[in-house]
């Protein structure tokens, strides 16, 4: 197995990330609140976060799709949350 899997947080799951909760935001003001509709997650270098690209909640949720995720942050895995069955 991977030395860290990528949780499994489902396509269009709604993220609410607090300021301690991500880093390295594209365009995002660090240490604010921020909202991330999901569009990928792929891994990080660093143990225990990973790269989140998704939209904000102002783009139009059925064209998620339709152009490249306008958001991308680094976010601590602890806080999303894992679509668990
Ligand atoms: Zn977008």
């Amino acid at each position: 197995m991977a030395r860290s899997a990528l949780p499994r947080v489902a396509v269009g799951t709604v993220l609410r990330l607090r300021g301690d909760d991500w880093r390295s935001g594209r365009g995002l003001t660090p240490g604010t609140g921020v909202v991330v509709v999901l569009a990928n997650l792929t891994r990080a270098d660093k143990e225990g976060w990973v790269w989140v690209h998704g939209h904000g909640p102002q783009c139009s949720y059925p064209h998620v799709e339709s152009h490249p995720p306008c958001l991308e942050l680094l976010a601590r895995v602890a806080a999303l949350r894992p679509d668990a069955p």
